[in-house]
């Protein structure tokens, strides 16, 4: 016998105890994003490398060192897609889809980047992303952000993240700003991080996120992105706090806020929470008007969010607020003794998912003794256990046993669903 293959690090399986919290997070987003009149689309997790690197951006973190890139057979360069948005505008475009259309866009799916494994830092993780295109006002970039705090409310979550808002204008405007950040930070580059040194030449931007305390105290003096925002942008900043204000969205300004990939322009934005150490953001986002453009599409204003689903599940655990529902549950479990009996408990477990759908019934299977098949009903956690042997069959009915009460009493087949269903639902 050859050793086990294990998983690869910081790839993990969803083991069916926890799938159900999934399906739960991924059932209350598509609920919500449809209840908004977003659309789905599937995408290939490969793509051509060429993507990421013109969408992404080639100073970015995921460009620089985090992409699982590989040579087909043919030789042709192909990457894991390591995000959303690059994909779906290649995707929305190529349909065309885009230009001079409103597209209102959602997709969910696994993502891969090469980073250091931790809590809430994985090598493969999903993400759900929402993407809007054509639409060039305040009013989608507040859609955006209502519609994420709508799904915070119905998962219990709002009170636990915290919205933060900032602007870093258009093009020129962040030019500007960089070129004299540039010119403050080079006075003190010793006493910058290695990557923010590195940063300096490639994404001096990146420098504001920095967590290093050294840097952040030279930051402390530098000069202010806010100072730079172009009035268009600031305008449209104006507008989208208007909304979100006239819509109660509490939000805190962050003028350090400038998001790692390269195509934002105008608003950013993140909902951060303090439940998960160093991994605080659980969704991000922004407007990217230049990146259709970029991708070689005709301009198309467009603005987006994705969030990291690890970080909601491990958030949703941490605050205990996984309810009932999301967890895996049988509500009828059915033994049978003899061959008649076998039949006929198929018949009444399929006359019960045929008339109440909702309810999981789970009929014991691979035989056995009558003790040990009512451990088995015991253990599974179902309210009601039917019991059916030679004598009920004769008779046409079934023993119900209500295993919270223990009361039994005899139920006639034809009647088990409605008279199941009295009690459960
Ligand atoms: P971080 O600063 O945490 O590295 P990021 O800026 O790289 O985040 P984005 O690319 O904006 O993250 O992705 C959006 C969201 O996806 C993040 O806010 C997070 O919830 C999730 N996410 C990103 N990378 C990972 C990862 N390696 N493992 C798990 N979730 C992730
Ligand atoms: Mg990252």
């Amino acid at each position: 016998m050859g050793s086990k293959v294990q998983a690869i690090r910081g790839m993990n399986d969803i083991l069916p105890g926890q799938s159900s919290i999934w399906q739960y997070i991924e059932n209350a987003v598509a609920e919500v994003v449809n209840s908004y009149g977003y659309h789905q689309i599937r995408f290939p997790i490969v793509e051509h490398t060429e993507l990421f690197k013109r969408g992404v951006g080639e100073t970015t973190d995921i460009v620089e060192k985090e992409m699982y890139t590989f040579d087909d057979r043919n030789g042709e360069s192909l990457t894991l897609r390591p995000e959303g948005t690059a994909s779906c505008v290649r995707a929305a475009d190529q349909a065309g889809l885009l230009f001079n259309q409103i597209q209102r866009l959602w997709y969910v799916g696994p993502m891969f980047r090469y980073e250091r494994p931790q809590k809430g830092r994985y090598r493969q993780f999903h993400q759900i992303g929402v993407e809007s295109f054509g639409m060039a006002t305040p009013d989608i970039d507040a859609e955006l952000i209502i519609l994420t705090a709508r799904l915070w409310k119905k998962l219990g979550l709002l009170e636990h993240v915290e919205l933060q808002l900032n602007t870093i204008g258009v093009a020129e405007a962040r030019e500007n700003f960089k070129a004299s950040l540039v010119e403050y930070l080079t006075q003190y580059k010793d006493e910058l991080d290695e990557d923010s040194q590195r940063r300096l030449e490639t994404n001096p931007l990146r420098i504001l996120d920095s967590k290093d305390s050294n840097t952040q105290k030279v930051l402390e003096n530098a000069p202010s992105l806010d100072e730079y925002i172009d009035e268009e942008s600031q305008a449209h900043f104006d507008r989208l706090q208007a909304i979100l204000k006239a819509n109660d969205v509490p939000y805190v300004i962050n003028r350090k806020l400038v998001r790692g990939l390269d195509y934002y322009g105008k608003t950013v934005f993140e909902w951060v929470t303090t439940h998960l150490g160093a991994q605080a953001t659980v969704c991000a986002g922004g407007r990217y008007d230049g990146l259709v453009g970029q991708l070689g599409g005709k301009a198309t204003p467009a603005v987006g969010f994705a969030m990291g689903l690890e970080r909601l599940v491990l958030l949703l655990e941490t605050l205990n607020l996984v309810p009932d529902v999301a967890k895996a549950s049988t509500d009828v479990f059915i033994v049978s003794m003899g061959d008649a009996a076998e039949l006929a408990s198929f018949k009444a477990a399929e006359s019960i998912r045929e008339t109440v759908p909702s309810l999981t019934v789970l009929r014991h299977c691979g035989g056995g003794n009558f003790k040990n098949q009512m451990k088995k009903a015991d253990k599974s956690g179902a309210r009601f256990t039917l019991i059916m042997g030679e004598n009920e069959v004769e008779k046409n009915v079934c023993q119900v046993k209500d295993m919270t009460t223990g009361h039994q009493e005899e139920c006639v087949l034809d009647n088990i669903a409605e008279y199941l269903l009295s009690f459960l639902n």
